[in-house]
Order: structure tokens, then sequence, then C-alpha cells
């Protein structure tokens, strides 16, 4: 594609923090962004020089939003893949329609990294308490989770060999779910993949996750190698290659493995866009995610990706802002604040970002 000269408006799909982030990204590399969510006091939108408030499925709002932008970028997966598709007949898209539509489905990006020869905790689609009964048995209990919308561990839960399935098939209140056998781990690691419109691919230093209460809590990285040895470490890079690949991917995508007490990775799930465990990447790596998505989306040649030592990444949901003027005060603590209205219990309000060697 052609690059985008300076000054050039640069569509944005979702208002959240991740948005507003690509945001401060495209304006240091001098371009504007518009915005198109359904909500309006949001985090990207504040900051947006445009923003179209409506509807997802809104194809007249779509349109016009087309023709006002050069290029578009998703910061939320589950815009409908119709919306990609339309916008792509009229401007290059990030992260295309095929990467939305696995990443949308919990078994549908399982399915595909079985494919493609990467190892995913056993898994079985759910329509029914029949089903989940048998499958429970086959898994000894297991996670049951929504295969589309679920987030932050929302839309989930654990189940035992002697749950009642027919309660547990009630209570999750759909026919689309799928059941996983309960994965032994010592570690969360991430991965991060970049790939430009001409196929040119990098891959960040992997990170290593901390969750509370099934949110990120911090993130380390680079993953030192021995919670994340050099041959775990080519197995995932080589995976988020392989899916990035598959997916034609354009933009960035991360995906989220475990490392087991047996010394295995498995694949839990891929998100297409900028992801919270990479936050440390806008001081910690050469490129941060949110660049290297504004960079692909302009046309222009991808940032290396090393990273400028170890970091450590902070999440402050609504209940830690104490923790948040504490930092304030505190040398070597970079602070991103996402200019939210209110500061609830498990939002997230803001990153903190710190070198640790
Ligand atoms: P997810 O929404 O799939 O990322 O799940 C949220 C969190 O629940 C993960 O980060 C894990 O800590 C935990 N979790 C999810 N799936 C499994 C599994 N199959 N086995 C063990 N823990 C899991």
């Amino acid at each position: 594609m052609k690059i985008l000269p300076e000054k050039a408006m640069i569509g944005v799909l979702g208002g959240g923090q991740l948005g507003r982030m690509a945001i401060e990204a495209a304006s240091a590399l001098g371009y504007r962004c518009h915005v198109f969510a359904p909500d309006g006091d949001a985090p990207a939108t504040n900051i947006a020089a445009a923003s179209t408030r409506a509807n997802y499925t809104d194809t007249t709002a779509l349109k016009a939003f087309a023709n006002s932008v050069e290029s578009v970028v998703c910061e939320f997966e589950n815009v409908p893949v119709e919306a990609m598709d339309m916008l792509a007949q009229h401007v290059p898209v990030c992260p295309g329609s095929k990467a939305l539509r696995v990443a949308q489905h919990r078994l549908s990006e399982k399915d595909k990294a079985r494919a493609l020869g990467i190892a995913t905790p056993r898994y079985a689609a759910v329509k029914d308490s029949a089903s989940l009964a048998e499958a429970l048995i086959r898994f000894g209990g297991g996670i049951l989770k929504t295969c589309r919308m679920g987030y932050d561990g929302k839309g989930q839960m654990r189940l035992t060999a002697d749950t009642n399935p027919d309660t547990a098939f009630a209570q999750l209140g759909s026919d689309d779910l799928i059941l996983e056998e309960m994965v032994d781990f010592t570690a969360e690691a991430s991965f991060l993949v970049a790939r430009d419109h001409q196929g040119e691919i990098e891959v960040w230093p992997a990170s290593i996750n901390q969750h509370r209460d099934g949110i990120l809590h911090f993130s380390e990285a680079p993953a030192l190698s021995d919670v994340l040895t050099p041959a775990l470490w080519d197995a995932g890079k080589a995976a988020v290659i392989a899916l990035a690949e598959d997916l034609e991917l354009t933009g960035v995508l991360a995906a989220e493995m475990f490392i087991t007490r047996d010394g295995n990775l498995l694949f839990n799930e891929i998100a297409p866009r900028p992801h919270n465990s990479f936050h440390w990447t806008i001081e910690g790596s050469e490129t941060s995610q949110f660049s290297q998505l504004i960079r692909v989306a302009a046309g222009l040649p991808m940032g290396r990706v090393d990273a400028t030592g170890r970091w450590r990444m902070t999440n402050i949901l609504g209940e830690d802002m104490p923790l948040l003027d504490a930092a304030m005060a505190e040398p070597g603590v970079y602070i991103h604040r996402y200019g939210k209205a209110e500061a609830r219990t498990g939002r997230k309000m803001a990153h903190l970002n710190q070198r640790i060697t």
C-alpha cells in the first residue's frame, strides 16, 4: 500500500483505551484519527480529531466513516465481520476479516490452532446439557466458557466432575459454549506478532502475566528463560507467526498461552489487536504495539521490536486508584491514564510501566 502522508486521517473502530493509545501513537507519527464507536464519552473518542457515535451495524454511518478516512484499525475484536468487510472495500483495514472472524469465537480459534499444529488443552463444543455431561466426565471437570463476547474472565464457570450439568448449562444462558479441561499451569505467557500489508513479520519478546480475579494484574517482559525456556519461546514464536500468516493478519495479534507444570506450551486464545499484556512496549520497546499498528495502517516500514531492558506493566483498576496517586510521586514510573469518567471496581482505569532491570 502507499504510505499515508502526514495529517492523513486514520479510522479507529472502538472507543476504549486501546484506541486511545493507538491515537497517541498516531499523533506522534503526524496522523489524525476518527473514532467510530457506539458510546460517546469514551477514552479514545475524547482525544480523537473526529468521532462518529453509531452502532457497528449502521451501514449509512459506516459508509460515511469509510469516506472520511484513508485506513482503518480495530481496537475492539467484536466488531461485526460484515462491518470490516464493508470498510475493506474502501480502504486498507487492520486486522482483516479472517483474523477477526476466527478470534471472535473460542471454538474456531482453538480449531484453527490445532489445524496449524499448535497444542491446545482438550476441549469440546457444548450445545446442551447432554454434551456438557459427556465432556465433564471425559475431562473430569473443566472450565465452561461462552464462545462469544467473553473477556476478563466473564462468561466462564469452573466445574468439577460432580457439577450438575443442567444447572451449569442453564447458568451461562447460551447454547454456544466450550468446555476446556483444567490446565495445571505454572505461568501464563503471551506472544505478540505484527504483520504488514506486504507480509513482513515482527515478533516482540514474550510477556509473563499474573491475573487477579480473572483480570490481568501485571505483566513482566521479556520473559525470563527459567520460566519460558528457549524451546518454549521458539514454539510460541512459531505459533504466532503461523497464525498471523494463516489468518492473513494485517496489524498486531496477541496469543495467550499456558506454560504447563510438565513443561509444555498450550494455546488459550488470540486477540487480533493490541493487548493489555504488551502495554509495557510503550516505553519498553523500540516500537510499541500501538506505534506498530499505526505504521502498518499507514503503510510505513515496521519498526524494530527489541525490548529496552526488563519491564513491568501494572494495571490500575477502579479499586486501585490510591496506588496511582502514590505512583505519581515515584521516579521511573510511567503513568498512562485512560480518562474514564467513573472509577468502578474491576474497571481498567490506567496502567503503570516501570523498568525492573
Ligand atoms: P480467558 O478468558 O480464556 O483468557 O480465561 C481467563 C483466565 O482464566 C486465564 O487467564 C486463566 O488464568 C484462566 N483459565 C482460562 N482457561 C483455563 C483453562 N483451560 N485451565 C486453567 N485455567 C484457565
